[in-house]
């Protein structure tokens, strides 16, 4: 592995052109030491199997935090905790269910889909009715059928990053159904093969109030059989939550600060916190360990970027991004004078580019920043907003941002799913994508650019002139950016 990625290198360094530039040089040797033997796999692997699944407000979580505050300290990077406010506490104790029918009895594994609520400790039970895909027909229907009951939703088994997006537009609208037609809870069928369990949003987030599940793939396959066979079922569903009010927790963020223009501020980060199922080695462990790993070469190789650079872990991201809420609203006063803001958030496939949210002006300025990294190529930008991570409030604040790209590879099947484990990261893919986050990250805090911010004006012409709006509504952060708690409003 080590010799292929030698082989890279100089093929790196032989498509590059002549580093004309002490800039340029540094970039070069930036690239050049992140693609060597450098710690970033060890601590993916510590990160993982040592501390774990680390959902904001688990023990595991703020070990997470601790461990992160270690490795920048321990890489000679200034780093610190930075506080902030989480709406609500949610997390799983244990899951579990029985299926019961005529001569039937079956215990399906269960996951409780984030913010569901729980059930009495006796469990709750109802009977299990077939939905079908969950559409307004499927609804029709099951009638009066669906009253007081577990709807049992069927899925596509889940394939790629298209998939997911659809999932992930389609919930809200199941749900909303199910409870419109009074259901007692919702169960979707998981959409990973065999018993793989995964956790999937709840669209109403804390606001949520019923319980909701996914059943392993097999499992919710064979109870639909029976029920189109016409044998009534059972549902007992034991959800043991913990939930909470209002709480607060923490970034961690590492800095290298700026040597000629200290007040300009270039961000790259990637969230820490996962699901617990698995040991979010893809989502997002991976990067993280990136993020760390840029920042320790910076500083080991002695390069002085001009403007400031920060790296941020982000926590919060999988409950509705706010940790990086937290940042933009702390570091108000500063905003308008961060110059981009990057996040890395789908797993370890190959970066292909990167999304600019909207601004195309900061495409030229990406392709130049990507020059030392041209033989990692080709590189292709796509000009649209993107929600699903990070980059948001800094969009909605009018900050540059950019979000890479990524071949989707095995981040689809593995999105919060048991099965997101160290073994599932192409290391040697991570390693050529942290050069290439090293050389946008360089460029960025380097090169001569004028990006301003964005006004409040410009940012609602955003959200009118794209599909911005439902996208925020399919992740839950529409109300709050329309009640201008959340981003800029005119
Ligand atoms: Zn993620």
């Amino acid at each position: 592995m080590t010799l292929h990625i030698r082989h890279l290198l100089t093929l790196v360094l032989l498509l590059a052109p002549t580093p004309a530039t002490a800039q340029s040089d540094d970039a070069s040797r930036l690239v050049a030491a992140l693609l060597g033997d450098t710690p970033m796999t060890r601590d993916l692997l510590t990160l993982t199997d040592e501390i774990g699944g680390r959902p904001t407000g688990s023990p595991a979580n703020l070990r997470a935090f601790d461990w992160a505050l270690e490795r920048f300290r321990g890489a000679g990077v200034e780093a610190r905790k930075e506080p902030f406010r989480m709406p609500g506490l949610w997390l799983e104790r244990s899951a579990k269910a029985t299926v019961k029918g005529k001569g039937v009895a079956f215990s399906p594994g269960i996951a409780s889909l984030p913010f569901s609520a729980g059930t009495p400790a006796a469990g709750l039970t109802a009977g299990l009715v077939d939905a079908g895909r969950g559409a307004e027909a499927d609804f029709s229907a099951l009638g009066t059928r669906a009253k007081g009951a577990f709807v049992l939703i069927e899925t596509k088994e889940l394939t790629d990053l298209e998939g997911l997006f659809r999932e992930y537009t389609e919930a809200g609208h199941v749900e909303r159904r199910a409870i419109a037609a009074g259901a007692a809870g919702l169960v979707y069928m998981s959409s990973r093969p065999g018993n793989t369990l995964a956790r999937h949003n709840a669209s109403l987030g804390l606001a949520n109030r019923h319980p909701m599940m996914m059943m392993e793939r097999d499992a919710a396959a064979r109870a639909l059989r029976l029920l189109r066979a016409g044998t009534p079922l059972t549902l007992t569903a034991v959800l043991d939550i913990r939930s909470g009010p209002a709480y607060q927790t923490h970034n961690v963020i590492g800095e290298i600060r700026g040597a000629i223009r200290p007040d300009e501020i270039v961000v790259i980060g990637a969230h820490l916190d996962s699901w617990d199922l698995g040991t979010g080695a893809l989502d997002n462990g991976a990067n993280s360990a990136m993020v760390i790993d840029i920042a320790r070469q910076i500083r080991r190789l002695g390069l002085k970027p001009a403007r400031t650079i920060r790296f941020a872990l982000w926590n919060g991201e999988e409950q509705n991004f706010n940790g990086s809420f937290g940042y933009t609203s702390t570091h108000a006063a500063e905003l308008d004078r961060h110059v981009m803001a990057s996040s890395y958030d789908i797993g370890t496939g190959r970066i292909t580019g990167f999304f600019t949210g909207g601004r195309a002006e900061m495409i030229p300025v990406v392709e130049r920043a990507l020059a030392p990294v041209a033989g990692l190529g080709p590189f292709t930008h796509i000009d649209i907003p993107i929600v699903g991570t990070d980059n948001y409030d800094f969009m909605m604040q009018g900050v540059p941002n950019l979000v890479a790209n990524q071949e989707s590879a095995n981040y689809g099947p593995n999105y919060h799913a048991r099965s997101d484990e160290f073994g599932r990261a192409d290391l040697r893919q991570l390693r050529l994508n942290a050069a290439i986050a090293a050389a946008v990250t360089w460029g960025f805090a380097t090169l001569d650019l004028a990006l301003p911010r964005h006004s409040a004006r410009q940012v609602d012409s955003l959200v009118r002139t794209t599909d911005l709006a439902e996208q925020m509504k399919s992740f839950n952060v529409y109300d709050a950016w329309a009640a201008g708690q959340r981003g800029l409003r005119p």
